[in-house]
């Protein structure tokens, strides 16, 4: 709404708010949504997007908690260098052929010719690994874990869209090597219940866990661990990131090996390795999940600013005494707050009116608004009124350190309980190819018993790709309403299967229940 409601009034001073419907032009209301709410501009290189500081406090305290959680599992953050050269990239045939359409070539240097291109990281296996092989010598030097926090570059041709898929994006990658399987599985495992966490915990977003079929798994890899996340309002699913156990495929290509310690013959042994990664495509599934035509709805946790007070129902008549009363009581509730850890800022500019701030902040996200006027603070209190559902709570002001970070939590707890049953609500359990097409359709993901086969799959993505009925708006991407399924994952908890069970596609036994969903 272009101007915000007080005490019945539409207050004057206009506000160019969210112009555009989530429901009805999701890709308009998103691009709005992010910029109006000043987390991310636009930027002259397409596929490319400038992270604002609202944006980038969030990834910050994604940092805070993986770094916190990663160091205790002994993993050291180090950097190496974003250009890899042909000759190393190509080392792993089945991950070259992955990325190569992606990856991005240094060719020229001002003006001469580059004796030979140099490529951009589009992920660094082939970066690492040499060095993995010099500094690896013996079984002592297993385990090797090593984090990095930095951007990849990815040339792709799908649309891009701010967050979730661009052409350059920073992430976290971590890069293990272990003695044994054993020792690999469990920190991969471990990783995703980290990555997990950084979903609910930090964006209060709820995630799905799994492994990605064959087809979908990380290409050079043994196995991809994942955790699924789901965007409502276009029914479609989302790779929210992604623990890899890479077996000995790369230790075999790189030589990462050490002298087996139990076995008599100085027998060789080789690494076994994980790679894992969660990129800033996580804020954009936040911001897609929790935001309404008003605008950004932040989680608590990661707001940079969790409270706003707005001094409010001022008027000519207010006394020069009253005024002074009402600031100075805005600035102090903002030291009380500030003093209990709470990232709180008392709005006091006088060249603004209650309304605009009220809709500034709203179209910001801040979860939280104080209003503070002459009539609350007779009564020693203040409104509260929250983001998320718009609720109003009087709340004494003696009470605030305490009450605040408590409904901060509250907020926070009901906004992942709120996507948590949308979710659930959107997956469809089916038996049969017509139940399958009618949820899909229906802007579900499906939990279907599926055969685990490679060419079944394919088969599902070809039966399920809508041909042009004319009904369904276009969406952002030319090709989202009629895209085929693709597997999400085969979520790690399980349906019972009865025996007999067959595959939704082809007929043949089924092995697990598979998520398939259209995606990002
Ligand atoms: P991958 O190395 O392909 O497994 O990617 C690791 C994670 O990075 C994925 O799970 C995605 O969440 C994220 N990701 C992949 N491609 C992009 C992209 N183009 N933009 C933003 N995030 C991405
Ligand atoms: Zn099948």
């Amino acid at each position: 709404s272009a101007s915000a409601k007080k005490d019945g009034k539409i207050d004057g001073a206009a506000l160019v708010g969210i112009t555009a419907d989530k429901e009805l032009d999701f890709p308009g209301w998103y691009s709005q949504i992010v910029t109006k709410g000043e987390m991310l501009d636009y930027y002259d290189v397409s596929g490319c997007y400038i992270m604002r500081p609202a944006s980038y406090f969030v990834w910050e305290q994604i940092q805070d908690y993986f770094n916190f959680r990663i160091k205790a599992m002994g993993v050291q953050n180090a950097y190496f260098p974003m250009f890899v050269s042909n000759r190393v990239l190509e080392k792993e045939k089945d991950h070259i052929e992955g990325f190569a359409p992606e990856v991005a070539w240094v060719t020229r240097a001002g003006n001469s010719e580059l004796d030979e291109p140099i490529a951009i990281r589009p992920t660094s296996e082939t970066v690492m690994y040499p060095y993995y092989a010099k500094w690896i010598r013996s079984h002592r030097d297993l385990p090797l874990k090593l984090n990095q926090w930095n951007s990849v570059v990815r040339w792709e041709f799908k649309h891009p869209q701010p967050f979730l898929r661009t052409r350059e994006f920073l992430w976290q990658e971590g890069h293990t090597a272990h003695l044994n399987f054993e020792d690999a599985n469990e920190e991969v495992l471990e990783i995703l219940d980290h990555y997990a966490g950084i979903y609910k915990d930090l964006l209060a977003v709820p995630v799905v866990k799994g492994v990605k079929t064959e087809k979908e798994k990380f290409a050079g890899g043994l196995f991809t661990t994942t955790v699924e996340g789901f965007i409502p309002t276009t029914g479609r699913g989302i790779q929210g990131a992604t623990s890899h156990c890479l077996g000995q495929n790369f230790s075999k290509m790189f030589n990462i090996s050490v002298e087996n310690p139990e076995g008599a013959d100085k027998e060789k042994l080789f690494a076994w390795q994980n790679s894992w990664g969660l990129s800033t495509r996580v804020i954009g599934v936040c911001v897609m999940v929790h935001s309404d035509n008003k605008g950004l709805v932040l989680p608590p946790r990661v707001a940079q600013l969790q409270s706003v007070i707005v001094p409010c129902g001022l008027t000519v008549k207010t006394t020069a005494e009253d005024r002074d009363a009402i600031m100075a009581n805005a600035k102090s509730v903002e030291k009380a707050l500030k003093a209990v850890g709470i990232r709180a800022s008392a709005d006091t500019r006088d060249n603004y009116s209650p309304g605009w701030k009220f809709a500034n902040w709203e179209l910001r996200g801040v979860p939280l608004r104080l209003e503070l006027g002459p009539a609350d603070l007779k009564k020693n209190q203040v409104m509260a009124v929250r983001r998320d559902t718009g609720e109003k709570i009087p709340m004494p002001i003696a009470d605030l350190a305490i009450a605040v970070p408590a409904l901060l939590e509250t907020i926070h707890d009901d906004m992942y309980n709120r996507a948590k049953a949308l979710f659930d609500s959107h997956i469809v359990k089916v038996d049969t190819w017509k139940e399958f097409i009618t949820a899909l359709n229906g802007k579900n993901v499906v939990l279907a018993p599926w055969c685990g086969e490679m060419a079944c799959e394919e088969h599902i993505k070809e039966k399920s790709a809508r041909k042009d009925d004319g009904e369904e708006e276009e969406e952002e991407d030319e090709k989202a309403p009629s895209m085929g399924a693709k597997s999400l994952c085969v979520p790690f908890e399980q349906p019972e299967l009865l025996e007999g069970t067959r595959c939704v596609c082809s007929g043949k036994l089924a092995t697990k229940y598979t998520l398939f969903g259209r995606s990002y």
